[in-house]
């Protein structure tokens, strides 16, 4: 998944073309306090195409010279990001701030392009010539604020990467390119993830290091994460190792034990996420921040509620409330109360795991779904809409991780959210689909 930063001075409109390529996913945009100061991430879709966007604080340019102008934060979202929206203002025209962004980012070698917004009603062959001073390209000219020019701009700039091709982004980037094999991942693949310290390391040294574990000596890279293939009681997984645990000493030693961008790379790629929490200090924001990721992507969850071992028995009573209260929308994961230090509780972690993912990756035949279709309207006529009796004809299968059921009929669009639970509901659990969550669509006609 491409990653592009956003950089400019303050003010040049950052934070609002930030909301547009994030649009309706502002649940996800996370601010994890210490690690991450002044930088926001976010996920994004144009078309088919996701990406991940990193806001930056932005960099005035008053100060002297571009070592203090850049704050350092600016540098590490250039730094991890695959492409640079560098944006100026059409109204307000070069800056010296301006100069010297572009400056840092020719030198970089970046793969960068000038965004001018808040083009509003103007004319671009009038206002864009002074920006080619910039020695950036052509000026791409938008207006966030009114949301012009977004999807084209986006297009245009992905549109042109190969999708998923990290040496591609290296290569732009001036960077070496990593150990790359095309990954012939085995099995499930489980992405372990959680803020710092929740024990996920602690956790991924449990999963690797049990007696009957197989661990083979083939570990892929991808840019982001290792992925390390074993077996347990002769089933096969990956485990992709964001915490750098396993890291091969030739792969950079700079590794930072938490990235933000390798966790949601991660949950991108996963079969299964298991989500670590801290049961010493409770639920906090971060967590949200991480979980909402998770649902983000629709990938199968199991929460392990971490560090189980030597609590007092009120102080579990307390972690179990809280949970209830906070998770009570959660329903389709199964929680699990886990010490990674001793092993208590992994093995059956490892049974939600597979169940999730089983039904994640289940199959349906269409005739099947068209059954328990029926048999839902049977016992629950659709309400009407519009004066008419919604007629849900057939169900098939959309897709899967997470499993898309796809229901068509006349005015099944227009069905209320809660029959559409309902069905959903339904078709859960005649399924039995546990530990992920599964995503409805319905088609207007035949
Ligand atoms: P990570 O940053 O999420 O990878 O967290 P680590 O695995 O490095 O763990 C952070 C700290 O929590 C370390 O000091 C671990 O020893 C400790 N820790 C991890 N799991 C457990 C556990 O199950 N019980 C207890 N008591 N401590 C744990």
């Amino acid at each position: 998944v491409p990653v592009i930063a956003l950089v400019g001075r303050p003010n040049v409109g950052k934070s609002t073309l930030f909301n547009r390529l994030t649009k309706s996913r502002d649940a996800l945009v996370a601010e994890i306090a210490g690690l991450t100061r002044d930088r926001k991430y976010g996920e994004g879709k144009v078309g088919d195409v996701p990406f991940i966007v990193i806001d930056t604080g932005g960099i005035s340019g008053q100060e002297e010279g571009i070592d203090e102008a850049m704050a350092a934060q600016s540098f590490q979202a250039i730094k991890d990001a695959d492409i640079v929206f560098f944006m100026v203002d059409v109204g307000a025209g070069i800056t010296n701030g301006d100069r010297m962004i572009a400056e840092y980012l020719r030198r970089s070698g970046k793969d960068a392009y000038l965004v001018a917004n808040k083009i509003d009603g103007k004319n671009p062959d009038l206002v864009l010539g002074e920006f080619f001073e910039l020695g950036m390209g052509e000026p791409l000219p938008i207006a966030a604020a009114h949301n012009r020019g977004i999807s084209a701009l986006v297009e245009y700039v992905l549109g042109e990467l190969p999708q998923d091709d990290d040496d591609y982004f290296r290569e732009l980037a001036g960077e070496e390119a990593p150990v790359h094999e095309e990954l012939d991942v085995k099995g499930i693949k489980i992405a372990v993830v959680g803020r710092p310290n929740v024990g996920k390391s602690t956790l991924v040294n449990r999963f690797l290091g049990e007696d009957r574990v197989v661990v083979y000596d083939e570990a892929g890279t991808t840019r982001d994460s290792i992925y390390i293939p074993y077996e347990r009681h002769g089933q096969e997984y990956t485990l992709i190792d964001t915490a750098g645990v396993r890291r091969r000493k030739n792969i950079s030693e700079a590794a930072e034990k938490f990235s933000i961008i390798k966790t949601l790379q991660a949950i991108q790629d996963c079969h299964v996420c298991i989500l670590v929490l801290d049961a010493r200090t409770g639920i906090v924001e971060q967590d949200l921040h991480m979980l909402s990721f998770v649902l983000n992507s629709g990938r199968a969850l199991v929460i392990a509620i971490n560090k189980w071992d030597g609590m007092e028995a009120d102080a579990k009573e307390r972690v179990k409330t809280e949970i209830d209260r906070r998770f009570d929308f959660l329903t389709f994961a199964e929680m699990h109360f886990i010490s990674a230090l001793h092993g208590t509780g992994v093995g059956n972690l490892y049974d939600s795991v597979d169940q999730a993912y089983q039904s994640s990756m289940a199959k349906w035949q269409t005739n099947m779904l068209t059954r328990i279709l029926e048999d839902a309207t049977a016992s629950h006529q659709p309400p009407v809409v519009r004066n008419r009796r919604p007629k849900l004809r057939y169900a098939h299968q959309g897709g899967s991780n997470p499993p898309i059921i796809v229901v068509h009929g006349n005015l099944a669009k227009e069905l209320p959210e809660d029959y559409k639970r309902y069905l959903a509901n339904t078709f859960r659990r005649v399924l039995e689909i546990k530990g992920t969550p599964i995503r409805m669509e319905f088609r207007q006609g035949d």
